[in-house]
């Protein structure tokens, strides 16, 4: 057998890495017997061949020379042959399809001779003289790097000389004497004739391809797409059959159910008298594959059953491109077809229906990315919308409110109820309060890595970046756009799903799928406004209960309120794996915390923390109450501390102001002596979490007690309050046991005081690569283990996660260091190798330890097939990705 090249008859589907999906797909459907034009592949092989040695492998002309008289000898015609020539395609083909990013040549083999065979065969002098035409152009622009402008320009002025409009209205002597000018073209800029000999033609159309690898735009696409640049494509040597012979001919493309809405039934765009490129390229009106059945019943059967025996062969939806020779039916490509949320949700669980494919594959089919394009809320459609500009779009959603052009402003009205939309030149880290009270964030720099994009998919909030148009004047606080001034207050509606911005109101709904999350799906069945949107809902239950009954990964969320608490569990939520206290501790509690770390005295001090204790008590029966019966991890007190205190600057300049003023400033000075003495050069790696909780005492004793009087009160109600705490930041199983200690002696005192028997599990973060390491110590004392992969992937890499988004990460991955950002999807190789060790370590230590992840990775698909194989107990995320997560440790079972 050859090594280079494979005959169609040779290779099959799963041979994509070889032969290219074009390639691997035409073989398939040679073996099913249907009409594929016999042609053969040239591997991915050869290209990673060339690549290296920037030269075709010496074995491949001999192997094309065997292949190409089997094509003649099958066919009875000969390339080159002057009467009756055979004509060929060279069409690339990657494993990933790649659309329009590398090039195709066809009727390759004609030139000054066979031009006139062609001719003859098919009776059409216009159509012989059109395909060498074709064939001057596209050759002279990807094989021989001709600047392609030269030969549109040259046609346009062919059809000035001529008086006409339209490429189809210049005749067999237009052509013929255009294609003496595309000659004339080729010669002056390579200094030699357009290549006569056919087997020229085609040895160098195969170098063009093989190089097409190697372009920028394949290259950049490839980057996008994240598919590795060392594939190569296959190349695809096909007979040329003709869809431009007449009435009688024609080509199209067809998919076996609609990709857009997923309905069945067949779907396509036909041509008559066309070839291939033609239905793409829009120069006519096409028609439906219900107009060629009344044109061509015959050949719409033969499509028909060749469609279907696809559909039942791959088991999925499939996209076709066909042409009809005469009435005679060719297949030219298959694929499983590419198709939107809602098509794949429905097409799943049709298949299912039909007995293609059982309930497990249809779990396979969804993505959790694809759920939740389906939960954003809705723009309604309208006439009346006036669209200010475009941008990326960065995170989905429809978001509609004042704009409003800082941070405080932000804040500030949304305290008061209203929505705003954030618009902002770029965001940083400043911003994060002002994007989390806005409903939108709309940018005019960045891309699709940008701090506002990447934090505001973080939390689920809607926003639009890099919408260059908008013109933003922070003096005036308005900005201009496409003739129209945008003043503070004047509303927005901006969609996060196309990058659309809009001036004013567009109402939105909620969309029928979050419907059926929320209220469940009877609600959202009778809410549905037709049998689509039924279908669909159905869809999307089968397919997540399914996933409910197959996963062995719990899902927990990330819950800090009780509200939040509430929605998680309505969206599936089996706990709370992390409920962070810090959030219960701003607004107007951040003056007491401030005096709990201030304090001069122990008196001053428990003061303070006595005023908190039933404030924070009150938070917890709330959580508690919500997540009555299932686990409740409450983290105890974690952020640096420099953000409970006030900012050394601004208390430094009200110092000085009130010296010069003469006024008393006793109480400001002591509060700046305390602010310099625990100033912190990085807070980020400094007084924070189990430290913290070390050095100012009381801290973590109000909280521990606040939990444990919780779980006394819950119960009294006849609650099953489970509530577990969570010590952040441990980094030596030391901390950890100093901790513990506090806690046992804090239950021990609450059991004796209310006489009930309180012994809530002491569990760890792990989120310091020392504590990974330690992991078989830290669990001799860690009832469970969660995962913080956000403090995990900072601390390992070293590089903070509020500083890098803007600074460095659209360079590292424009230049491959880095291909999606390690807070988005775990590092499988760094940061997930320390999950593995702590994994391992700890259940070794303690076989009952219970083990999560709690960073914003608990909510990512790719990261959670990651901690399914790595043996986790369950993720934990923001509540509104719970039913993604969902579907996602489904799929990561099946
Ligand atoms: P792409 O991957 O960009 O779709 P293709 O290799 O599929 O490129 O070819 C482009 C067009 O040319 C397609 O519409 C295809 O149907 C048509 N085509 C390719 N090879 C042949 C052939 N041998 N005979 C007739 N039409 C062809
Ligand atoms: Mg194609
Ligand atoms: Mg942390």
């Amino acid at each position: 057998m050859a090594t280079y090249v494979w005959d169609f008859t040779q290779g099959d589907k799963d041979q994509k890495d070889l032969l290219g999906g074009k390639g691997a797909n035409l073989a398939e459907m040679t073996r099913l017997g249907l009409p594929v034009p016999p042609g053969f592949t040239i591997t991915t092989e050869a290209c990673r061949a060339f690549m290296r040695t920037g030269a075709v492998p010496r074995e491949l002309a001999v192997e094309v020379t065997t292949a190409l008289r089997k094509m003649e000898d099958t066919l009875g015609r000969r390339f080159g042959d002057p009467d009756d020539p055979l004509l060929v395609s060279v069409r690339s083909g990657a494993k990933f399809s790649m659309p329009g990013m590398m090039e195709t040549v066809l009727d390759v083999g004609l030139n000054d001779t066979t031009v006139h065979g062609l001719a003859r065969f098919s009776g059409d002098e216009r159509f012989a003289w059109d395909s060498y035409r074709r064939l001057v152009q596209m050759f002279g622009r990807t094989v021989l790097d001709i600047d392609g402008a030269l030969f549109s320009d040259a046609l346009d002025a062919a059809k000035a000389a001529r008086g006409v409009t339209s490429d189809v209205d210049l005749d067999a002597d237009a052509l013929r004497e255009l294609v003496g000018t595309f000659q004339e073209i080729v010669r002056t800029h390579t200094g030699s004739p357009f290549p006569q000999d056919p087997r020229e033609q085609l040895d160098l159309a195969i170098v063009a391809v093989l190089g097409s690898w190697n372009t920028e735009r394949a290259r950049l696409y490839r980057r996008k797409e994240r598919i590795p640049d060392d594939l190569g494509t296959a190349v695809n040597v096909v007979p040329m059959v003709f869809g431009n012979l007449g009435p009688t001919s024609g080509t199209g493309v067809a998919f076996t159910r609609d990709p857009a809405t997923g309905k069945t039934g067949n779907y396509g765009d036909y041509l008559a008298n066309a070839q291939g490129e033609d239905v793409v390229a829009g120069i006519r009106n096409t028609l439906s594959l219900e107009d060629l059945a009344q044109r061509d019943p015959g050949a719409y059967a033969d499509l028909r059953r060749a469609m279907r025996q696809l559909e039942t062969h791959y088991r999925d939806l499939c996209d076709i491109e066909f042409t009809i020779e005469r009435g005679k039916l060719w297949m030219l490509q298959t694929r499983v077809g590419k198709r939107t949320a809602p098509a794949a949700f429905r097409i799943a669980t049709q298949l299912v229906d039909e007995h293609l494919i059982t309930l497990d594959e249809a779990l396979a089919r969804v993505s959790g990315a694809q759920l939740s394009q389906l939960l954003f809320p809705q723009f309604a459609v309208s006439d009346d919308r006036t669209l200010l500009a475009r941008g990326m779009a960065a995170s989905p959603g429809a978001a509609v409110g004042a704009a409003v052009f800082d941070s405080a402003t932000a804040q500030q009205r949304a305290a008061l109820g209203e929505d705003v939309v954030l618009v902002r030149r770029e965001t940083n880290p400043d911003d994060l309060g002002g994007m989390i009270a806005a409903v939108g964030v709309l940018t005019a720099r960045g891309g699709k890595t940008s701090h506002a994009a990447v934090v505001a998919r973080g939390m689920g909030r809607t926003c639009v970046v890099g919408a260059e148009a908008v013109d933003i004047d922070l003096v005036t606080r308005s900005f201009r756009v496409d003739g129209h001034v945008v003043r503070e207050g004047d509303t927005l509606a901006i969609d996060g799903g196309t990058g659309e911005v809009f001036l004013g109101q567009v109402p939105v709904e909620p969309s029928p799928v979050s419907r059926y999350l929320e209220e469940g799906l009877d609600a959202a069945l009778d809410h549905a406004p037709d049998d689509d949107t039924r279908e669909l809902v159905r869809s999307v239950d089968r397919l997540l209960t399914h996933a409910d009954t197959v996963r062995r990964l719990h899902v927990h969320a990330n819950a800090d309120t009780a509200a939040d608490a509430a929605r998680a569990r309505r969206l599936g939520a089996q706990g709370v794996g992390l409920c962070r206290t810090e959030h219960q501790f701003l607004g107007e509690r951040r003056v007491l915390v401030e005096r709990v770390v201030l304090a001069s005295g122990d008196d001053e001090r428990q003061a303070a923390l006595d005023a908190l204790l039933p404030l924070q008590r009150e938070d917890f029966v709330g959580l508690l109450r919500e997540m009555d019966g299932l686990p409740t991890t409450i983290r105890l007190l974690d952020p640096p501390l420099h953000e409970f205190l006030p900012d050394l600057t601004d208390l430094s300049v009200r110092v000085a102001l009130a010296h010069e003023r003469g006024e008393d400033a006793a109480s400001d000075e002591r509060l700046l002596a305390a602010v310099r003495r625990m100033h912190e050069a990085n807070p980020m790696l400094g007084l924070r979490g189990v430290r913290l909780g070390l050095v100012v005492p009381g801290l973590f004793a109000l909280q521990i007690r606040a939990v444990c009087e919780a779980v006394v009160e819950r119960r009294a109600a006849g609650g099953d309050p489970r509530a577990e705490i969570m010590v952040p930041l441990v980094g030596s199983v030391q901390e950890l046991r100093l901790v513990k200690d506090e806690a046992r002696t804090i239950m021990a005192a609450v059991s004796a005081e209310r006489g009930v028997d309180l012994d809530l599990p002491v569990g760890v973060m792990i989120e310091l690569p020392r504590a990974a390491l330690t992991a078989d110590r830290i669990a001799q004392e860690a009832a469970f283990f969660s995962f913080g992969t956000n403090d995990l992937t900072q601390t390992t890499w070293g590089f903070s996660r509020d500083d890098v988004e803007g600074a460095f990460f659209a360079q590292y991955t424009d230049n491959g260091v880095l291909t999606v950002s390690p807070f988005e999807t775990i590092d499988a190789l760094g940061v997930g190798r320390l999950v593995q060790i702590a994994v391992e370590q700890g259940r070794a230590a303690r076989p009952d330890l219970t083990l999560g992840v709690c960073g914003e990775h608990g909510g990512d698909p790719e990261s959670i097939r990651f901690f399914h194989d790595a043996g986790l107990d369950y993720v934990s995320c923001s509540p509104f990705r719970v039913p993604v997560a969902r579907l996602e440790a489904g799929r990561a079972a099946v």
